[in-house]
């Protein structure tokens, strides 16, 4: 770490206290940005990196409901408006009991970047509930989501914050919250994304995430002259990205092994083939059961159950040439970094934000491995946000065939351009400079239109 970045990190660790994530996520970018600032001493001036970092506004909201039971619970909500130099603040809802400001903080931080990657006008936010809806029924998460817009509804709208799903929040949970918002408003207005198709959702937007993911994969292996046909993969998580990563892969010809959940995860010898998706979604999506059960019902796979004790995560530990994490931050460490690297993996593109921990990434870059960051590979769910913001402008809807190859064309832009950014600021290759300084730049050059706000 050098002086600058040395001075600007303890003023956000003593500003932003017990919030470790949101050091993390700040430190990475700001460590790439030095050449930039030594360019461009007009952002020094304009004190951009000090106003990019803090948030615009912070909502932070009680959230009463009731269960079945009738008995009452509190939860805390948020809403993290980060930036909207360049649109409205863009991002998800994450509702997981792990929530907390500093979480959220660096997802929004992260989604100003990624945003501004995808070359459409959205600025960042982020927001969710330390709820957990595992274990709840259908009532008493409708009960939640309606108490949840109950205040959030007053921050949002279609120019304003356009919040979409995350973690925890599908399409269950997006109709719920998109029901209480158009009673409160009494209209009917795209304040959200990720909304089926009958009411004003996008075709391919479930997908996008995953699907983004690997298509910015193979973007990366093309610059090898190389493509993901038999190239055995690794992925993690079992939800919205991970489902969609698997799909695309097995599309490509690439053979997905792994799976998981909080709770362990599946190693399948023979591959996730398309049959074997179809049980998953049903078990994840529909029956809402633990990844265990595909080992009982595919007798070439095997269930690990994760050790806590453990301070590495096994499923890193098989032979493969690329990896998808795509479950949550931080999920790979320093040693399953060493573990992946000496495994074969030589393809990382980042499904989940942030899953790998600065130890981690310095090991990619060390070893000069194709390494997407969540930031780049990951930025195709938002952009199809971004697309269905624009149909329900327009009031029409796009077939899967149209949004499918603009996603596509996005993936191939924001690998462009992070990989030419990387190459022209002297570090070729490495893909997190590219695309935390091409991030940057679009964002601060608008911030240096619009005056001191
Ligand atoms: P889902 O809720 O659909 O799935 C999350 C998956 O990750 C589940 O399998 C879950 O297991 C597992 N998981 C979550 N938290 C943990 C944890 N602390 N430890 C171990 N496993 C965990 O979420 P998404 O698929 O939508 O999101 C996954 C990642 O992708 C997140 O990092 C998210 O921020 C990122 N992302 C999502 C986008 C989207 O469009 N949905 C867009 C861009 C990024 P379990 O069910 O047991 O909790």
């Amino acid at each position: 770490m050098n002086d600058q970045v040395s001075t600007l990190m303890a003023d956000v660790k003593a500003k932003n206290p017990s919030e470790p994530e949101f050091h993390q996520a700040v430190q990475e970018v700001v460590e790439s940005l030095s050449p930039v600032l030594d360019q461009h001493p007009e952002y020094r001036k304009g004190k951009i990196l000090e106003r990019i970092i803090e948030p615009e506004r912070v909502i932070m909201f009680r959230v009463p409901w009731q269960d079945d039971q009738g008995e009452l619970h509190v939860n805390r909500g948020f809403r993290i408006q980060m930036n909207s130099a360049i649109g409205p603040y863009k991002g998800g809802l994450r509702f997981h009991p792990s929530v907390n400001l500093g979480i959220l903080k660096f997802l929004a931080f992260e989604q100003v970047f990624k945003n501004a990657l995808t070359t459409l006008p959205m600025g960042g936010g982020k927001g969710g509930a330390d709820f957990d809806p595992k274990g709840k029924s259908d009532s008493e998460v409708m009960r939640f989501c309606q108490a949840f817009m109950a205040e959030l509804y007053r921050h949002i709208g279609p120019y304003r914050d356009v919040p979409a799903g995350d973690i925890g929040v599908g399409g269950r949970e997006i109709g719920f919250l998109f029901g209480m918002d158009k009673k409160l408003r009494n209209e009917f207005t795209g304040v959200l994304t990720g909304k089926a198709l009958e009411w004003g959702g996008s075709l391919i937007r479930p997908q996008a995430t995953g699907y983004g993911a690997v298509y910015f994969a193979a973007e990366m292996l093309k610059t090898r002259h190389e493509g993901l046909e038999g190239m055995s993969c690794l992925v993690s998580g079992s939800g919205n990205v991970a489902q969609y990563t698997v799909e695309k892969l097995n599309n490509m010809g690439a053979r997905p092994l792994t799976l998981s959940d909080s709770g362990g995860y599946i190693y399948d010898e023979a591959g996730i083939k398309e049959e074997k998706l179809s049980f998953i979604m049903d078990l994840k999506n529909v029956r809402r059961g633990r990844i265990a059960e595909y080992a009982n019902k595919f007798k070439s796979a095997t269930y690990t159950p994760f050790d806590p004790k453990l301070d590495y995560n096994p499923l890193w530990d098989h032979k493969a040439q690329c990896a998808f994490p795509s479950a949550t931050q931080n999920e790979i460490n320093a040693k399953d970094a060493a573990n992946l690297l000496r495994n074969g993996v030589y393809v990382v593109s980042e499904g989940a934000n942030m899953p790998t921990t600065i130890e981690g990434v310095n090991q990619f870059l060390d070893a000069k491995i194709l390494y997407g960051p969540g930031k780049a590979a990951n930025a195709g769910g938002v952009a199809t946000s971004g697309l269905e913001m624009a149909q329900n402008s327009m009031r029409l809807s796009w077939t899967r065939d149209e949004v499918d190859s603009r996603l596509l064309l996005i993936m191939q832009a924001i690998h462009k351009v992070c990989f030419q950014t990387a190459e022209k600021y002297g570090t070729p290759g490495n893909y997190v400079n590219g695309a935390n300084i091409a991030g940057f730049l679009k964002v601060a050059n608008a911030m240096m239109d619009q005056g001191l706000v």
